[in-house]
């Protein structure tokens, strides 16, 4: 065996492309060839790309290499060459990344309305990567005190969240917090990490783990259900001391007045958690118009670029940042020229009267006056105002799963009813759809399940539930009681067919009889079924024979009938609204519906825009449910329209053989009948399947 000292010079370190190079250079020779860092005493096979990364090597840092085998003296001299040329990309790149950094523009898909100009503010899941290095003797005591330091920094950023979640999600919902800080104040938890910090001489990020999982096992194995979801508390804090202890700054209180945060994937618990007074806008890699994280973005009114792809890595926080979400853009680094015209824009946009001026309350009428009904869907109590303000006819879809968000975990019977009855009371006369937990898919599941492999054709919603059903039976009580002080119905999501709405109306009304034999305050429900995946389109009639009324929950309905994760950024150009298939299947819905004399309320994305409302009025809907702040621009349309030249155009469109040529025609058709509502900035645009913007022409062009 031969071992040489090598020496990293290049500027980025052994960054992901450099390793890559010398993966490939070592897996060239039949020797095994290794890399030891001195500092910290790591040593990884030069052949796996991963265990080269996790050396984690920045310049300056000095390597053993080693290659032991029948070609080890040439294996190190390619080595060594390697590191000598700085992996091929020595001075020109170096020297280019000390200037002023190029604009750059990205194109994602944007899913929430506004231009923002500000700094990104890196958001990273610690949590990811755990590694495990040796702490040397001398270094023992300063690892504890690391461990103690982030101890207390956790403990400061929970205190301040637990004044602001009062505020913002409620007070019932605040006191989660008091068992968080309870975790950190636990010398059980804090003496076994410092004791293995000790005893095995690893870093505090590798003891946490360790100590974590073995009390979650602990937890997992625990027969009470609500003990057992406890669990959940002890990841939330794991995850926020693994933070601490990166270094990254995620102080909410810190966050700079323009703060845009940038994340390679944003669960919707992570949006929920984000202190809105001070986070500007949202760019993340990954994610879809109808992904759970852009519904609550629209509904908190935070601009939002999603599927940016590989913009995360190449971003710093601090760094200059446009978010254009009208223009499906981003751009990094803008020029003073860009800024300026950007700058220019704003005002002339603050200047012109916008959507929220428009303040009519209650149902719209078309031109022929067909009444339809304008309701809000609702996640989070900051929402919540916005159904008076835009004048919503009650709550049309309740998310109740947004209520265990900041939990990470359930909440008890009595919370829950405390939560119905505030929605209840905003909802007012009209009253409120409660949805069961839709937990599962790309909702919260971190926190209720293990990974699913196919989650979202997994034990998500209705399945869920009926899976767990004291978890179901505890929700079905609070809402019933709720329901005693105001106007609620339940919507059962997902269901696949009539077996599963008889399961669950079984259930609800057992509960309803355990209620009253124990002389409790209630009152009985409406039970409404979503029909959001093809079975449950396909047996409509029959569905619609045993329920109250239909919800069509559209963004579901265009995933599952044309079999496109809707919240994957790859298959986005799959993800079309506006196919024939999925007009069909809304066609046969509302038919079931009326046929049946049940009410059908269609929520879902499609019900937000103006263009698509077009066709579902046509089709006959007459009862919406969309995010508040997009009322007024379906107000506008739908008082602009008549019923009968939209039924023409849907059943044109019901004719046509592929979403381009619906797409087609309505951009035709819209334009040529109602030219003063509709032009191409509130159209599908040609080949693409992206949101209607309010403009396209680009200032920065
Ligand atoms: C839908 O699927 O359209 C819907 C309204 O529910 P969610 O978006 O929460 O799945
Ligand atoms: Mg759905």
């Amino acid at each position: 065996m031969i071992e040489r000292t090598l020496l990293i010079k290049g500027r980025l370190g052994l960054h992901a492309r450099a390793a890559a190079k010398l993966v490939r250079v070592a897996s060239g020779f039949q020797s095994q060839v290794g890399l030891r860092r001195l500092e910290g005493d790591v040593t990884v096979d030069a052949k796996s790309i991963l265990s080269v990364l996790m050396l984690a090597a920045s310049r300056g840092t000095e390597l053993q290499a080693f290659a032991d085998g029948v070609d080890e003296e040439a294996a190190m001299d390619a080595i060594e060459q390697l590191f000598a040329e700085e992996f091929g990309e020595g001075k020109p790149e170096v020297s280019a990344i000390t200037e002023t950094p190029q604009e750059i523009r990205f194109n994602g898909l944007g899913v929430s309305d506004g231009i923002v100009i500000g700094q990104v503010l890196r958001m990273d899941d610690a949590t990811q990567r755990v590694y495990r290095w040796r702490v040397a003797a001398p270094d023992l005591d300063r690892e504890r005190q690391r461990f103690r330091a982030a101890v207390s920094q956790a403990s400061d950023q929970i205190v301040a969240i637990k004044q602001q979640a009062g505020e913002r999600f409620g007070k019932e919902h605040a006191y989660i917090f008091d068992a968080h800080l309870l975790l950190l104040e636990d010398e059980k938890l804090i003496g076994d990490v410092e004791h293995l910090i000790n005893t095995e001489h690893v870093n505090a990020e590798w003891a946490l783990k360790v100590i974590c999982d073995r009390f979650l096992y602990l937890y997992s194995e625990i027969k009470d259900d609500y003990l057992r979801e406890r669990g959940s508390d002890i990841e939330d804090v794991m995850r926020r001391l693994l933070v601490a202890l990166s270094g990254v700054q995620f102080e909410t209180r810190g966050l700079s007045e323009d703060a845009v945060v940038v994340s390679q994937d944003l669960l919707p618990s992570a949006v929920a958690e984000l202190d809105l007074a001070h986070t500007q806008a949202l760019a993340t890699d990954t994610g879809g118009w109808t992904s759970h994280t852009a519904i609550l973005a629209r509904g908190v009114g935070i601009p939002a670029v999603v599927g940016l792809r590989d913009f995360y890595r190449r971003t710093r926080t601090g760094d200059r940042i446009i978010v254009d979400s009208t223009r499906n853009l981003v751009i990094l680094h803008p020029s003073s020229a860009t800024i300026e015209r950007y700058q220019a824009e704003a005002t002339t946009r603050a200047s012109r009267p916008g959507p929220t001026d428009l303040k009519p309350q209650g149902p719209v009428h078309t031109q022929d006056g067909v009444e339809v009904l304008l309701r809000a869907n609702v996640e989070v109590p900051s929402e919540f105002s916005a159904v008076a303000t835009y004048g919503a006819s009650g709550v049309g879809l309740y998310r109740s799963e947004f209520l265990l968000v900041r939990r990470g975990g359930l909440v008890s019977e009595d919370e829950q009813r405390v939560a119905y009855e505030a929605v209840a009371k905003v909802a007012g006369d009209h009253g409120a759809v409660i949805r069961l937990f839709d937990l599962g898919g790309d909702n919260l599941r971190a926190q209720f399940q293990e990974p699913e492999k196919n989650s979202a054709l997994g034990l998500r919603a209705i399945r869920f539930a009926l899976a767990n059903e004291a978890v179901m039976r505890e929700q079905v009580r609070a809402i019933l009681r709720a329901a005693a002080s105001g106007l609620l119905k339940i919507v059962l999501p997902m269901v696949a067919d009539v077996s599963d709405v008889r399961r669950a109306q079984a259930i609800i009304e057992d509960e309803a009889n355990h209620l009253r034999e124990a002389g409790v305050r209630f009152a009985a429900v409406n039970i409404g079924a979503m029909i959001e995946v093809p079975s449950a389109v396909l047996m409509a009639s029959r569905i619609a024979q045993i329920v109250d009324f239909f919800e069509l929950g559209t963004n579901d309905l265009v995933q599952y009938t044309l079999a496109v994760d809707r919240g994957n950024d790859e298959v986005a150009d799959w993800f079309r609204t506006l196919h024939p298939a999925v007009l069909h299947s809304i066609d046969q819905s509302l038919k079931a519906g009326r046929q049946a004399g049940i009410p059908v309320i269609v929520c879902g994305e499609m019900a937000s825009t103006p263009a698509y409302v077009v066709l579902l009025i046509g089709l006959g809907a007459t009862d919406l449910s969309m995010t508040p702040s997009a009322i007024p621009r379906v107000r506008r349309a739908i008082a602009g329209i008549d019923t009968e030249n939209a039924r023409r155009i849907a059943m044109d469109c019901l004719n046509c053989d592929t979403a381009e040529e619906v797409e087609g025609l309505v951009r035709d058709r819209l334009t040529e009948r109602w030219p003063e509502l509709f032009d191409s900035s509130n159209l599908p645009a040609p080949g693409k399947v992206r949101t209607v913007s309010s403009t396209n022409s680009d200032p920065a062009d």
